[in-house]
């Protein structure tokens, strides 16, 4: 299986099985590290900071590679920031830019947490408590670039942001409170075709003439990779090249030299996790209907496909070397739980259509290994659906030692806070 940076070759999946029991999510050291270093190399011709978009994999012993790297946070919330702050990441290395502005604000703000704030409320609601602070506004600009409705984060049918055309009302707003817009950001999802993603951003750096005191732009994240065979990845060069040039002709124009921010989530920890899984049953529905493999790991784990139809690639490993994998069979696989969209194989796309495989068809025992789930599956799943416990994290040292990083939830765990 050609995963774009953890190869079956290099994971051995029966001792992922063996050391952690199934199922559970493996990570990889080296690929968290070299995508690290890719994103640290995006080129900005005035300085750039890279943050990691913690949602998308706050585990601590992935946020302490990334911080190891030099990577500055982006956390969703309060909760995600203190997360982050408890893997031992300095505040000043942490940004929230949330929905809501939750418990442990104050707290976080003088520590040094910086905040975007995504509303005029939460423009308010910084400017009573810390008149003075330095503050960035995340903008809507009217357009997004995500790849359907469900993974598209601006644009009229989204709520994040605030709307470019009261962006005026929230500067004044924030002046009003003593408040100083330092930074003004975007999110617009999960595209990454650079001259799109140019194009927005452009559009963006029209509203900075309004905003006198930014000095930084933040573009979000968004870059793609490619989990399944014909998928594009971004190509992370040329998106740089396309802003450099925006960049450098807005200084030219205007003498104004912005220093750049990105924050990827998918591209930086997507494809350096995957989940080992064991096949539970193989049932079918007769001659004219589907062959179904059932595996260890569903929606509990693993929700994307169910949310998005999204693509993951699936492979099947023999438990024992000496009783190898049948011959190729088109089949469907499908999670463990009472749902029928708990299906690891829907048709691109469209998580309501079946999509079938045609993959080496394995027995019960057998191992499974779903790809790209570094990224949004441990931190997204349907976690406790079925009441099944929480999965363990496996870290793939780059000296090739596994280390549980996060053991198997116990029974008890599911319904401990129970009264
Ligand atoms: C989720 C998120 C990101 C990361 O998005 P990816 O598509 O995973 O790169 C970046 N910035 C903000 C504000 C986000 O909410």
């Amino acid at each position: 299986m050609a995963y774009a940076a953890f190869t079956l070759d290099s994971l051995d999946v029966r001792r992922v099985a063996a050391a952690a029991g199934t199922p559970a999510y493996v990570y990889s050291e080296t690929a968290l590290t070299t995508r690290a270093d890719e994103v640290l190399s995006f080129r900005a011709p005035f300085g750039l900071t890279a943050r990691f978009a913690a949602k998308a994999n706050p585990s601590r012993a992935v946020l302490r590679i990334f911080d190891a790297k030099g990577l500055h946070f982006d956390a969703s919330t309060t909760f995600e920031a203190r997360r982050v702050l408890s893997a031992g990441i300095a505040p000043t290395r942490v940004q929230i830019t949330a929905q809501m502005l939750g418990e442990g604000l104050d707290d976080l703000v003088r520590a040094g947490v910086r905040v975007t704030a995504c509303s005029l409320a939460q423009v308010e609601r910084l400017g009573r408590t810390f008149p003075g602070l330095a503050i960035g506004l995340r903008v809507n600009p009217g357009e997004g670039s995500g790849g359907n409705n469900r993974t598209n984060v601006a644009g009229p049918g989204a709520s994040f942001g605030i709307w470019h055309e009261r962006l005026g009302e929230a500067s004044a707003l924030a002046e009003s409170y003593g408040l100083r817009v330092t930074w003004l950001h975007h999110h617009v999802g999960s595209g990454g075709e650079p001259k799109k993603w140019a194009g927005i951003a452009e559009r963006t750096m029209t509203f900075l003439d309004a905003l006198p005191h930014v000095t930084t732009l933040n573009l979000g994240g968004g870059f793609k990779v490619a989990r399944v065979e014909g998928e594009k990845r971004t190509d992370l060069a040329r998106a740089a090249d396309a802003i450099d040039v925006l960049l450098q002709s807005y200084a030219a124009r205007i003498g104004r030299r912005l220093h750049l921010e990105i924050e990827p989530g998918t591209f930086l920890a997507a494809n350096c996790g995957v989940i080992v899984a064991r096949v539970v049953d193989v049932v079918d529905t007769g001659p004219s209907g589907h062959v179904f493999v059932k595996i260890d790991a569903g929606m509990a784990e693993i929700l994307r496909p169910s949310l998005y139809g999204a693509q993951h690639p699936v492979e099947f490993v023999a438990a024992d070397e000496s009783r190898p994998l049948g011959a190729p069979r088109t089949l469907l696989v499908v999670g463990p739980c009472c749902e029928s969209g708990d299906l690891i194989t829907p048709a691109p796309g469209d998580p309501e259509a079946l999509g079938e495989r045609r993959l080496p068809i394995p027995s019960i025992g057998d191992l499974c290994v779903i790809g790209g789930a570094g990224a949004y599956c441990s931190s997204m799943a349907a976690r406790n659906y079925n009441s099944i416990p929480a999965a363990p994290e496996v870290m793939v040292r780059a000296s090739g030692a596994l280390d549980v990083v996060r053991r198997r939830q116990s029974f008890e765990d599911i319904f401990r806070d129970e009264v």
